[in-house]
């Protein structure tokens, strides 16, 4: 008996969940997530799945956000007939998630062909279309947390709360007879693990005994102070008072789901309790508004002691559905607060916002999630002087602010004591889903403290180990990869390009005169005309 493990995606510095498991008796995914950041990275997205979509048997989802949903319906477009599993509120995120970055993939594609026409090059066809999404819905079959499902011929799965996000789920998959003197085989995979205070979500569960642990790294490198409630609220108080006294808007870049709904349910509450000047709070996200129509319909599931339900219907909010009421936010002048997607502002209505405000040094941007390296919400919190926006420079004098208390992500210790809270674990830990940093910072934490440093694993996009032996027995891999290892970790050449570029442009601007414009301009030339 074989069980391979290949990880398609969510490797070292590699967004897009989606591990591929695949034995005598059939293939199963767990995630099939859409990769995000960089383009070398995004590129991937339009290639071709290393497997055949009709060979797979079975999805099982960890939660509904993109990076690990966003590609299913490209794999049901390629011709995948099985079922996919999720949690009833993984399914409802789904089925607005999904139809919407169809439509995020049909308009990237016009605007990409119309550059692509005018400088020559050939046509490109969206990933897939909002119809794609709407059909792929049908595939998905609802399950309840901690309770075993057969999810293929000799496998069964089970899902634990991973205290992330709405429906999300660590998973639990077994194959019968493929472990120790033929016992199953047990392996679990983390998804996304939500830290262990947070508004809406309990702390993260899971089984203990396993073979293998597949677990998250984002943050592994962060030891963040612990979070109350009460801190989180009142850091975000502070900074509210601080953009209401700068007097120009409140930019909120927020992550349509979960993260938008906790922000609105703590401003209105500081509003109403006068802890905060009172000002429209504007959800400027169509996407964000349904979504928080499904947190109001799952109530009963959130772990909450508000009111929920009032709050998200405060008159202080006022949401902005159609693209005229969107126009008319730019308008004002004064103190309001924008929440508008997305979250790292690499898409959606928070651009036209950031256009409009980040040369005002009274706006403020207040950064609340994760930024992947590449996007402009990183540039942004890396303190850029100018960045991109539509082809057009804007300099930033906006107040830009952090808060990372409203991440939906386990720092460092949280990470490590969930996965001491799986042991024993007999065979092997892969890390996955973060940047070198976040993956030597938690691989640090667990090795030999946890498991012994030999039995913890980062492994490369495309890798495959077979499982069955007594440790992870890698597979050569060599003619199979999508991408080169050096490649991965030289993924943000693009990144590099641009900040030189805006240099280059800051330079020239500050000379003192047109000649000394020159004297910088022809250093550059010399400099790119030298051999090395
Ligand atoms: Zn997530």
């Amino acid at each position: 008996m074989s069980v391979t493990l290949r990880f398609c995606g969510a490797a070292r510095t590699v967004t897009g969940s989606c591990h591929l498991f695949e034995t005598e008796q059939g293939r199963l995914l767990v995630d099939c997530g859409m990769f995000q950041g960089p383009k070398t990275l995004k590129e991937l997205n339009y290639g071709k799945f290393p497997f055949r979509p009709d060979a797979i048997d079975a999805v099982l989802l960890t939660h509904a956000h993109i990076d690990h949903s966003g590609l299913i319906p490209k794999l049901t477009r390629g011709g995948f007939r099985g079922a996919i599993w999720a949690t009833r509120g993984t399914i409802d995120l789904c089925s607005y998630l999904l139809p919407d970055a169809g439509s995020i993939q049909e308009s990237e594609v016009v605007s990409l062909n119309r550059r692509n026409a005018a400088r020559g090059r050939p046509l490109v066809t969206p990933i897939y279309t909002q119809r794609d999404a709407v059909a792929a819905l049908d595939a998905f079959r609802p399950l309840d947390y901690e309770t075993w499902v057969q999810v293929m011929p000799g496998v069964r799965a089970r899902y634990w709360n991973a205290g992330h996000l709405l429906g999300s789920a660590s998973i639990e998959v077994e194959f019968a007879g493929a472990g120790t003197d033929g016992k199953p085989l047990r392996v679990l995979a983390s998804g996304d693990l939500g830290p262990d205070a947070k508004l809406l979500e309990p702390v993260a569960e899971g089984p203990t005994g396993l073979d293998y642990v597949i677990c998250e790294s984002t943050y592994g490198d962060e030891d963040r102070p612990p979070v109350t409630r009460e801190s989180r609220r009142e850091r975000l108080a502070a900074e509210v008072r601080a953009a209401h006294a700068a007097g120009g808007a409140l930019l909120i870049p927020a992550f349509a789901v979960e993260r938008t709904q906790e922000l609105i349910v703590d401003l209105v509450d500081l509003m109403e309790r006068g802890d905060i000047p009172a000002g429209p709070i504007f959800l400027d996200s169509p996407l964000a508004i349904r979504a928080t129509e499904v947190f109001r319909q799952h109530t009963e599931s959130l772990e909450s002691d508000v009111n929920i339900d009032r709050l998200l219907a405060s008159p202080h909010l006022r949401c902005t559905e159609s693209v005229e009421e969107s126009k008319s936010i730019a308008k004002l002048t004064g103190f309001h607060i924008i929440i508008a997607a997305s979250g790292m502002c690499d898409a959606g209505r928070i651009r036209h916002h950031l256009k409009r405000w980040l040369w005002h040094a009274k706006a403020t941007v207040l950064l609340v999630g994760y930024q992947a390296q590449g996007t402009l919400g990183r540039f942004l919190a890396e303190g850029a002087k100018a960045v991109r926006i539509q082809g057009e420079q804007i300099k930033v004098a906006a107040r830009i602010r952090r808060l990372d208390e409203y991440s939906g992500h386990a720092d460092g210790p949280e990470l490590a004591r969930w996965i001491a809270s799986r042991r024993p674990i007999l065979r092997g830990v892969f890390l996955v889903h973060g940047e070198e940093p976040a993956l030597a910072g938690l691989s640090e934490r667990i090795a030999e403290r946890t498991v012994p440093a030999a039995k913890v694993f980062t492994p490369l996009l495309d890798d495959i180990y077979e499982l069955t032996t007594e440790a992870p027995t890698p597979i050569d891999v060599t003619h199979r990869r999508r991408l080169e290892p050096a490649a991965v970790v030289n993924l943000d050449w693009h990144n590099e390009m641009s900040k030189l570029i805006l240099d280059i442009n800051d330079a020239v601007e500050a000379a003192a005169d047109d000649r000394a414009r020159g004297v910088v301009i022809r250093r550059l030339r010399r400099a790119l005309e030298a051999k090395e």
